[in-house]
């Protein structure tokens, strides 16, 4: 087990709870990174008392600086300081749960500085999963998944040596709060429905992109990256009750399912123990009370989040990066209630029809990519 991480986006929903596992496991939180919340990483910092603090914004960052000015912390500021408690000594993991691609820098520079990465921070491989991937190989470091479904594949594959033996990899999905609606129960709903899922406390970036289904979507493109797989071999199923996270099929036509409450305190702390198990703090899962576990397929008709994800991946480049950009945009642009939930996903086709992509993996070109998306939704959107 490891024994001094880093957490980056310690504040939010993945953070926290990295917080209370890493706890529970007496691993130490040598640095935190957060963007603006001042209170509650003041708090983080007398609790965990980390040598490095990264605060994306820069007024946020005075104020803490003097809020913990009796402590022996270094407070820092800016995405360059971001990469810096990334790759800071004395730390074996990073765990990034930042939301959006502002994680991609902070991920590159860890692995670049040797150190292992748990992932939350799915963004990361959806517009950089090239480059990630062919870094970590280089540098030999371990890209741990945290995203449940993938943490699941993961558990799955654990004792698979040949990968010839895989047919499928079986991604389920919850199928969000609008499940079962059709395009015009959908064009009614508002910011406050979307925001509320039947089974998972999140951020609520990812609660509206899994409201779109793009969150399914991108994990397609994650397990594209992380499993080295192609985008046929994964399938996508409705499983409402959360209970099954992820499956893998074999060529004997054999299924692993991995199964436990929907809790990210499991793949948390799989990530951190890897590859050993420890007792954890999540509870036990009981399937007797559970009762009935079901499947389905997604309608891909109405949602059509996992297809432009798709033709995003078949087209290849920076198109990934096109379609991520543009739908934290149009996010943004729904959550501040200027645009309506079925624009969501309008926007980001938009996007991907019009704006080309660069045959590259390289950093400058997926920045400039990210760049152009946005400039184009706000330019067309924004109220
Ligand atoms: P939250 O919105 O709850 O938290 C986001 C965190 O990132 C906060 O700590 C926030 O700081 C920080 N942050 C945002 N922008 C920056 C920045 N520019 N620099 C430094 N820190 C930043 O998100 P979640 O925890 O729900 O999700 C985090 C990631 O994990 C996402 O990529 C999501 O897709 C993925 N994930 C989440 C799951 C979940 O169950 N929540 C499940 C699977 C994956 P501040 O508080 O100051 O704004
Ligand atoms: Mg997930």
């Amino acid at each position: 087990m490891v024994k001094t991480i880093s957490v980056l986006g310690s504040t939010g929903s993945i953070g926290a709870k990295a917080l209370k596992i890493a706890k529970n496991l007496g691993i130490d939180v040598a640095g935190l990174a957060v963007f603006s919340n001042v209170s509650r990483v003041e708090e983080q910092i007398r609790e965990f008392r980390p040598k490095k603090v990264a605060v994306f914004d820069e007024k946020a960052a005075k104020r803490l600086k003097e809020n913990v000015a009796d402590l022996d912390v270094e407070v820092l500021c800016g995405m360059d300081d971001l990469c810096e408690v990334a790759a800071m000594d004395g730390v074996e993991m990073v765990l990034n749960s930042v939301s959006g691609m502002v994680g991609l820098r902070p991920t590159l520079c860890a692995i670049n500085a040797g150190k292992d990465v748990a992932l939350a921070n799915k963004e990361t491989l959806v517009v950089g999963g090239s480059l990630v991937m062919e870094r970590a190989r280089a540098t030999e470091v371990k890209i741990l998944p945290v995203d449940s479904e993938h943490s699941a594949i993961f558990q799955c594959l654990q004792g698979c040596h040949n990968k010839k033996s895989l047919k499928k990899l079986i991604l389920t999905a919850s199928g969000g709060p609008f499940f079962g609606k059709n395009i015009d129960e959908l064009r009614a709903v508002t910011k406050r429905d979307a925001l509320k899922h039947p089974n998972w406390s999140m951020g609520s970036k990812i609660t509206i992109d899994s409201a779109t289904m793009m969150n399914k979507g991108f994990e397609v493109i994650e397990a594209v990256w992380l499993f080295d797989v192609l985008a046929d071999d994964i399938d996508v199923l409705i499983h409402r009750e959360s209970i099954v996270h992820s499956m893998v099929e074999f060529c004997d036509n054999s299924v692993i399912a991995q199964m436990g409450v929907p809790d990210m305190g499991i793949p948390i702390q799989y990530a951190l123990t890897y590859p050993e198990r420890v007792p954890s703090i999540v509870e036990r899962l009981d399937l007797a009370q559970v009762g009935k576990l079901s499947f389905c397929k997604p309608d891909n008709e109405t949602f059509k989040g996992i297809d432009i994800c798709r033709a995003a991946l078949k087209a290849g480049g920076t198109m990934p990066a096109i379609i991520n950009a543009a739908n934290e945009e149009a996010v943004g642009l729904f959550l501040n209630e200027e645009i309506s939930f079925l624009e969501i996903t309008e926007i980001v086709q938009k996007a991907m029809d019009r704006i080309k992509a660069v045959n590259s993996n390289s950093l400058d070109d997926i920045l400039a990519a990210d760049a152009e998306a946005r400039e184009f939704v706000i330019k067309n959107f924004k109220k």
